[in-house]
């Protein structure tokens, strides 16, 4: 091992990829369109790792270790797929002679060729991050073939030249890199991709000899997968494998010190197997968990400990004065004399870059919020006072709690009306009509056939649509002449979609930019930011609003063009919102009141708006909730709470709605089966989801749950160009009736239409309805 040199006072545990103006994804971009050469997208990633070394050393990470090395040009799993070559078998043709895939093997993994498929997104973790998942089987290649982190280490090395410090390369522990894979269709009945293990940590060992080679005198392996108990394995296996992984590594004799990190939630019993773990160091995130205990801390002695006290997962302000609280319990808990290190809690990849730059936002608001560049400061601030003494940042920690008084003080943030409200509701407020009353009175109301078609919302947003878009953004076209645009692009729609012969239309989204920025934007309560992208995956950004006060609706946000919609056909238009649970899982979310609360607000602006669009007419009404599993608590001790205030909110927001009016809600994800309890109380008369992909497999679980209301399995997958069949839709239907019964299955797309061009939209729908009429004609 290399001569123990300390990890510094204070680092993060790993930084933005995209860059400060998204250089990242602009170069990746143009490389995939063909506009630059793989040199140029070295070079452009090579400056944009120089620029966050400046940047992070310019802000006092001066120490050695101290900056996080963590580039890759996708998606971290990925970076660790292609350094062991685990490629699945209809990608090996991309394996060069030495087992390694170049850049555009690594790219094909990610983005699928032909006939070919990409390796499968999920979420990282509880974040809005999604990786790429591996696929592991028992023939698959696993071996140590590529430096890419090493060579991270000697460039910065190179480029430091004396003046900055050795970076600290950040890479997924093998435990997480296998719990995150998936088998392949390949791998034999009961194979789990855990039992690699022995053959990453093999590959993993070489990792560590490479690094070490490069110079590194730490390494991070991020384990955040021992924080969620949900692996199909079990955690007792999942702790043996921390046993055994770290034993193991840590035997080998040239290599880095190692810190082992387990962000995202409390390591729990696993901080007891890496405490038996010859390693050096293991971080701890002190925001999603507590504080261990004293008896669990004693056996990290000797053990250096990295502390994440400012969230990487939020973008307000730290409490400084509670974070030092927090570190100095953490040092009176822990052996004395053990190293802390003050950290972030987990990789800032899921913050913006810098908040200095929101010129345009409310310089108030501003005030509260830090961004990963200010997050460093709080961390560097934090390690200062925790050496030196509070007094040695009282100054830092008077201003933070002035700011923190004026937050609170500030107008908006708490509205008496609103807490008020909120504190009104009762359980009738959340309560419809008993199911059957209500579907007599929506069928006398509405007169759908058996197995109405419908779509999800939005239609293709075109490059006109969002060149209206922009320049009404830019004050370049005015309100009226915005309005023609969008009126026009409606009819449009309306018109296709009476050609076409659905039975339930919709008004397109045109007018949306997002489905909950634009909500964002027409809600109190809400700021949104000019530069505050963060990666969600790959190439792919979002801006997340962010909600800082009390939400409440100034004048209805949908109706308008909802009603110029339904003026136009004869058949049911369907209202379309986002639920409350998108709107927060995609947002900043405010972190002064309980999350349920934030819901209930926001419930109420939405039951206001969908009484509203009653009151014009509309009798369909659909309230997305896409993303009500994807912040489902990672551990299921946290659950019930999650999915009582969650479900609850939804139930708000259309608990209001007359029996008459059909309330119908989308969630689009292949685990429905794990959220289908919840997804049942939500009491929406009509769920679609998606399905295709899985060939209705989902659909006997379904039935077996006795899910008794009405629910449209998606039967065109829209993630792919690809048109699906009259046959193919007919097939897929007759498997739901089968499954369900005809009075219950409705025929319409996985998702939206937005990211889809016209021609297979029109095709595919066009196949579509004439699936259901060849079903309705079976009947
Ligand atoms: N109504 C939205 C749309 O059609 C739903 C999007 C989603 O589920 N992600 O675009
Ligand atoms: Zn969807």
């Amino acid at each position: 091992m290399t001569t123990a040199s300390p990890l510094p006072s204070a680092t993060i545990l790993g930084y933005p990829r995209i860059g400060r103006d998204r250089e990242l994804k602009r170069a990746v971009e143009s490389y995939w369109k063909g506009a630059i050469t793989t040199e140029e997208l070295r070079q452009a990633a090579t400056g944009l790792r120089a620029a966050t070394r400046e940047r992070l050393a310019g802000l006092g990470l001066s120490e050695d270790s101290s900056i996080p090395a963590d580039f890759t040009f996708y998606d971290q799993v990925l970076a660790v797929t292609a350094a062991l070559g685990a490629v699945p078998a209809r990608f090996r043709d991309l394996l060069n002679a030495q087992g390694a895939l170049d850049l555009d093997g690594y790219f094909t993994l990610a983005r699928g060729q032909g006939d070919r498929p990409a390796l499968e997104m999920t979420k990282w973790l509880d974040s809005n991050y999604h990786y790429l998942v591996p696929e592991i089987d028992e023939s698959t290649p696993i071996d140590y073939v590529e430096g890419s982190l090493a060579s991270q280490v000697v460039e910065a090395a190179q480029a430091g030249a004396g003046s900055t410090a050795a970076v600290r390369p950040v890479v997924v522990g093998p435990v997480s890199y296998l719990l995150m894979a998936k088998p392949t269709d390949e791998a034999a009945e009961g194979f789990e991709p855990l039992d690699r293990l022995p053959d990453v940590l093999h590959a993993y060992g070489h990792l560590l000899m490479d690094l070490q080679a490069a110079g590194a005198s730490w390494v991070q392996f991020d384990e955040p997968a021992l924080v969620a108990d949900s692996w199909s394995v079990g955690r007792e296996r999942v702790l043996a494998a921390v046993r055994e992984a770290y034993a193991w590594l840590g035997a080998v004799v040239e290599r880095p010190q190692i810190l082992v990190v387990g962000s995202y939630g409390d390591l729990g019993d696993a901080l007891g197997a890496l405490a038996a773990s010859p390693i050096e160091a293991v971080g701890l995130d002190l925001v999603a968990g507590g504080v261990p205990s004293s008896e669990d801390l004693a056996a990290l002695e000797g053990k250096s400990v990295v502390a994440g006290v400012v969230s990487g997962r939020n973008i307000w302000r730290t409490d400084l004065s509670a974070a030092l609280e927090r570190l100095e319990a953490l040092r009176e808990a822990l052996p004395s004399g053990t190293p802390i290190t003050v950290a972030t809690s987990t990789s800032l990849q899921h913050v913006p870059h810098d908040v200095e730059r929101e010129t345009a936002m409310d310089p108030a608001i501003r005030s509260w919020l830090a961004f990963a560049d200010q997050k460093v400061e709080e961390v560097l601030i934090l390690a200062r006072g925790l050496e030196q003494g509070r007094q040695a940042i009282a100054a830092e920690l008077d201003q933070d709690a002035e700011l923190r008084a004026q937050r609170a003080a500030h107008p908006g943030v708490q509205r008496p009306e609103v807490r008020q409200a909120v504190a009104s509701i009762t359980a009738a407020d959340r309560t419809r009509e008993p199911y059957a009353t209500r579907k007599a009175a929506q069928e006398a109301r509405l007169g759908l056939p058996e197995v109405p078609t419908t779509t999800i919302g939005s239609f293709p947003q075109t490059a006109e649509i969002r060149k209206a878009r922009a320049a009404h953004r830019r004050g370049e076209i005015d309100e009226t002449a915005y309005q023609e645009a969008m009126r026009a692009e409606i009819a449009s729609v309306i018109a296709l979609q009476e050609r076409i012969g659905l039975d339930v239309l919709v008004h397109g989204e045109a007018e949306r930019n997002d489905m909950v920025q634009y909500f964002a934007e027409l809600l109190e309560g809400f700021v949104t930011t000019e530069h505050g992208w963060v990666q969600s995956y790959g190439s792919r950004c979002t801006r997340p609003s962010i909600l800082w006060g009390d939400v409440a609706r100034p004048a209805p946000m949908t109706v308008a063009w909802s009603s110029y919609a339904q003026s136009l056909t004869d058949k049911p238009l369907k209202g379309m919102l986002t639920g409350p649970v998108t709107i927060m899982a995609w947002s900043f979310v405010r972190d002064d009141l309980p999350r349920a609360q934030v819901a209930d607000q926001l419930g109420l602006a939405l039951r206001a708006e969908v009484e509203d669009l009653e009151a014009a007419g509309i009798g369909v009404i659909q309230v997305d909730e896409p993303a009500i599993r994807e912040t489902l608590p990672l551990r299921a001790e946290d659950r019930p709470d999650y999915l009582e205030w969650s479900v609850g909110s939804f139930r708000l927001a259309t608990g209001g709605a007359a029996p008459s009016t059909q309330i119908h809600t989308h969630l689009c994800y292949s685990e429905f089966d794990v959220v289908i309890d919840a997804v049942d109380h939500l009491d929406a008369d009509v769920t679609s989801i998606e399905a295709s992909r899985s060939r209705m497999d989902i659909l006997p679980a379904v039935a077996a749950h006795g899910f008794e209301r009405q629910l449209g399995p998606g039967v065109w997958d829209i993630h792919s160009p690809r048109v699906p069949s009259a046959q193919e839709c007919t097939e897929l239907l007759a498997r739901a009736v089968d499954a369900l019964g005809a009075e219950t299955v409705w025929a319409n797309p996985d998702c939206g239409l937005k990211t889809r061009g016209y021609e297979e939209t029109e095709a595919s729908l066009v196949n579509l309805v004439q699936a259901a009429a060849h079903i309705r004609s079976q009947g």
